[in-house]
């Protein structure tokens, strides 16, 4: 039997936005824009020295060890400073990057087609996004994506970021949803799926890759809500 879920909360990165593919093209125009192709240093290494540091901060800036100032700026810093990349302003690059990355319009597989069914029935849907103000917003507009949403949540308004339970409970008051008839749609089990049954939310984790993890069974027993795993978008048309 299927439960009746009347509000879904989608993720934004990577589970309708496509980061991955949309960061490397804007780290890549960044750096073309900045470096260009005259110094010693691969793109593809370069971007795999960032998505290190910015994974590792990020990590950071959700425990709130660390600022979004200081995010933003050592997130290059520490990418030139491994690189041995001298005489280049990492809050430049960043606002660059940044700007770059809100033009970028490349979905997931099968998220029109998903929200567009999801429309048809009727479901009441919003983002909730660990992101910055000022670019999710734009990515929202420019991707096609906002028509299909009644909100957007993100973490820098509501000043906790997912996993923690603020966002979760200020979202679903914010929609008037009951818990009961809410569901979570992320890609990071951590942030998106945890931090939905720790609220006491059902949650679907999509992950593209099959996802490897002892805790899997034990986190559904601690919390008590249901768990779905999904390897495509689409597969949500049976749930939903
Ligand atoms: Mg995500």
């Amino acid at each position: 039997m299927k439960k009746k879920y009347k509000h879904i909360f989608f993720d934004l990165d990577n589970t309708l936005w496509d980061f991955k593919i949309n960061s490397f093209f804007a780290l890549e125009k960044t750096y073309l824009n900045f470096i260009g192709e005259n110094k010693n240093v691969l793109f593809e290494d370069f971007n795999n020295v960032y998505n290190f540091h910015n994974t590792k901060l990020w990590k950071g800036y959700r425990e709130k060890t660390i600022s979004k100032k200081e995010l933003v700026k050592k997130r290059f810093q520490n990418t030139f400073d491994e690189l041995k990349l001298g005489g280049f302003d990492p809050v430049s690059f960043n606002s660059f990057y940044l700007d770059e990355m809100s033009k970028q319009t490349h979905l997931i597989t099968g998220s029109l087609d998903l929200l567009n069914y999801l429309k048809s029935k009727k479901y009441v849907m919003s983002i909730i996004t660990n992101g910055f103000r000022e670019v999710q917003y734009k990515k929202l507009e420019n991707s096609g994506l906002k028509p299909y949403f009644q909100k957007m949540f993100i973490s820098e308004v509501v000043k906790t970021p997912k996993p923690g339970v603020e966002i979760f409970e200020h979202a679903i008051k914010s929609v008037n949803a009951k818990k009961s008839e809410s569901l979570m749609i992320g890609d990071d089990w951590e942030v998106d799926v945890i931090g939905a049954a720790g609220f006491g939310i059902d949650s679907v984790f999509f992950t593209p890759e099959p996802y490897e993890s002892e805790n899997i069974p034990i986190i559904k027993i601690k919390y008590k809500t249901l768990i779905y795993t999904i390897h495509s978008l689409i597969q949500l048309k049976d749930l939903l």
